[in-house]
């Protein structure tokens, strides 16, 4: 065995301490607005992403990780996490009572893809969704906390791209309009967007094809055909936007990749990296909990993928602040006792040691230390036990000073 699975791999060093640092500022940030995290297993029965992320939507036609297990049940490899949160709330019972459920989590995801950068078959995601409130206030509470958290981790240049994607009931004045607008140039539009127009015809307005967008010129917008609560519901949203300062604009072609979204549909973008691009989308999928057999409750969420999200971290701040703990090196048995016995208090007292625990030369010990990006060693020989002092060595400038043991925590805090 030499390699990792395509498409997975390792996570460690620099792009490790980013996914750490994500991760941080999302618990904090989460929680200071109430969110509950939630872990849900990697495996769930296939029928659970057939019924909510929708059979006719990429992931499940193509990209599933599938298979029987030794009972012959067909499992999958979560490829998203909303479906497995819903599924537990419903198992749960978390809904009957039409409390407000707020939930956030974060891990990997499984699809089988073409390969490309920055595209991966295990991948990691963040997510926070909404359960039980139908109101623009929850969408931009949530939205708020989005901002937030990106702009916690140093992100600036952010705005909201926005569209409503309307009801259920809604829908079929629009799709017989842009039914007649697709007929009426049919033969400029894509293989996939002929299937489309049958299977779901607001699809084709995030058709990737630049024939199909140019075709698109003109095209009616879901907004146009909206009913009147949803149509409420909108400018409401952006009126509450507005107030909290969060920029968006509206973008009449965006429709999200999977077929539970009513109303809000929206994707946060940046330009934090020079040309405008989308860091992650969401929005609100009110049918979706009764479609996986719970109560009827509306629900807005989100994900954003952690591997692109750090890459993009790592290209605005470069690497992640870290500095390896200095290593404590006793040379002889009397002083490895003392050196666990004291850096036991250290640890404690919430310093951070690493200890040299082979009973080593020290040349061995301060090869490894230089070699790991150690900045100090603090060794303990003979005459510093009997003294109570460590020397001290500065490992990048070669320099040497004496400290009493008793000064270490407040040395080593400066
Ligand atoms: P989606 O669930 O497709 O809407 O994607 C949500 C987030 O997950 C986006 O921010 C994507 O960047 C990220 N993502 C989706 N698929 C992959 C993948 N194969 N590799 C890395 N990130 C992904």
């Amino acid at each position: 065995m030499s390699s990792s699975v395509k498409g997975m791999r390792d996570l460690w060093g620099d792009e490790l301490r980013w996914f750490r640092r994500i991760e941080e500022t999302a618990h904090r940030v989460f929680g200071a607005h109430g969110y509950r995290e939630i872990r849900t297993p990697i495996l769930e029965y296939t029928e659970v992403f057939k019924r909510s992320v929708g059979d006719s939507s990429d992931i499940v036609a193509k990209e599933m990780y599938e298979f029987l297990d030794k009972g012959d049940r067909s499992v999958t490899m979560r490829p998203e996490n909303t479906a497995g949160v819903v599924r537990a709330m419903v198992d749960h019972k978390l809904l009957v009572n039409n409390d407000p459920q707020l939930l956030y989590y974060m891990g990997p995801m499984f699809r089988y893809e073409r390969m490309q950068a920055g595209r991966y078959r295990q991948f990691w995601q963040i997510g926070a969704e909404s359960f039980g409130v139908a109101s623009p206030e929850s969408e931009v509470e949530s939205l708020a906390m989005l901002f937030d958290f990106l702009q916690g981790l140093g992100l600036k240049s952010l705005s909201l791209s926005l569209n409503s994607v309307g009801t259920p009931e809604s829908r079929p004045a629009f799709n017989a309009a842009f039914r007649a607008f697709f007929d009426a140039r049919a033969d400029r539009f894509c293989e996939d967007c002929h299937r489309r127009i049958e299977t779901n015809p607001m699809r084709i307005l995030d058709c990737k094809n630049p024939g199909c967008q140019a075709a698109l010129e003109g095209h009616p917008t879901i907004v146009e055909f909206l009913d009147d609560a949803s149509k409420a519901h909108h400018t409401r949203l952006k009126e509450l936007l507005t107030t909290l300062d969060i920029p968006f604009t509206e973008n009449s072609r965006l429709v999200r990749g999977l077929d539970y979204y009513t109303r809000t549909a929206f994707e946060v973008l940046s330009s934090d990296l020079g040309a405008q691009s989308a860091l992650l989308g969401g929005g609100r999928y009110d049918g979706l909990v009764k479609q996986l057999g719970g109560p009827d409750t509306p629900a807005f969420g989100w994900a954003i993928g952690l591997d692109r999200l750090a890459m993009v971290l790592k290209q605005l701040h470069g690497e992640a602040p870290f500095e390896p703990a200095p290593l404590l090196i006793p040379l002889g048995e009397a002083a490895s006792a003392k050196a666990l016995q004291l850096a036991r208090e250290w640890w404690s007292a919430g310093l951070r040691v690493q200890l040299e625990t082979r009973g080593c030369p020290l040349k061995k010990s301060l090869q490894s230390a230089n070699r790991m990006g150690m900045k100090l060693a603090l060794i303990l020989g003979d005459g510093e036990f009997e003294k109570g002092t460590l020397a001290v060595k500065h490992l990048e400038t070669g320099a040497q000073e004496e400290w009493a043991w008793n000064d270490v925590p407040s040395r080593l805090k400066g």
